[in-house]
């Protein structure tokens, strides 16, 4: 169902009354994780005042250590759709456990399935079974074979409203989290009419290279940018050194708008 060539058309995803997949670009942005009302709400009104439909934030964190901020779950949804609301933003938020999806879906417009949950069958037919759009990230070492038929245990429950993002690949190479996969995006674009995103944050981890990978993955073909944004990420509870503040956020705006690649 995911094919090209099942599908020439591509797919547009309307979302609140943004589409994602169409002639214009999408940008994605908002904290790692949701860690108040305040907080989110500073980088809704960044979002808002920068023209960026859609506020993500993770509610439900899977971290590599249990010790670790493990997000405020349902209440985290819950700030972000309060903020959301405020702002008239789209919001997008990870559920990992197919039991929370019912309710998730109440108050987030786009379901994340993670990196790490890919492989999450009975997830992935749970979230298949909604009609609430999904973010499918590619795993951590996921083929592109792999890829799309994690979207296809999606779509064949009767949800075809999937986008798919690149977030990065598990390499040897150190001087950056993972290793943007950018020839996933022309990949992806030709064998599916899905949208494509490229999450520039978890992809590299690195700040200083954020704007030129934005770059190159528009040139590639991507339909949309994922980045995270925070208010003071020297005290960020989830990924404290790659998140943007709001002014580093709005020159790295600027930045990928100037190149025209921004459609
Ligand atoms: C995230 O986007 O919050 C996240 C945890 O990313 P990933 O699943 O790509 O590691
Ligand atoms: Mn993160």
């Amino acid at each position: 169902i995911v094919s090209r060539k099942n599908q020439p058309d591509s797919t547009v995803i309307k979302v609140k009354d943004t589409l994602v997949g169409g002639k214009a670009s999408i940008m994605v942005a908002g904290p790692c994780s949701v860690e108040s009302y305040q907080q989110t709400r500073e980088v809704g009104a960044a979002l808002k005042e920068a023209g960026v439909p859609i506020l993500r934030g993770g509610a439900f964190k899977p971290r590599t250590s249990p010790y670790d901020f493990q997000g405020l779950g349902v209440e985290g949804l819950q700030i972000l759709k309060r903020v959301g609301d405020e702002f008239g933003l789209a919001t997008i938020s990870e559920i990992v456990d197919p039991r929370h999806l019912e309710e998730a879906i109440q108050y987030i417009d786009i379901i994340q399935i993670g990196a790490r949950n890919m492989h999450n069958f009975e997830l992935l037919k749970a979230a298949g079974e909604t009609r609430t759009p999904v973010l499918l990230k590619r795993g951590l070492a996921a083929t592109m074979e792999e890829f799309l038929h994690a979207a296809e245990y999606i779509v064949s429950r009767g949800n075809t409203q999937v986008m798919l993002i690149e977030r990065g690949i598990r390499t040897y190479e150190k001087w950056t989290r993972n290793t943007l996969d950018i020839s996933a995006v022309p990949i992806l674009k030709k064998e599916s009419h899905l949208p494509v995103l490229v999450d520039v944050t978890h992809s590299t981890g690195r700040k200083d290279i954020l704007a030129p990978c934005a770059k190159a993955a528009l040139a590639a073909g991507a339909d949309g940018i994922m980045v995270e944004v925070h208010p003071n990420p020297a005290v960020a509870l989830s990924d404290a050194q790659q998140q943007l503040n709001i002014p580093e956020f709005h020159n790295f705006l600027s930045e990928v708008k100037e190149s025209g690649l921004f459609k």
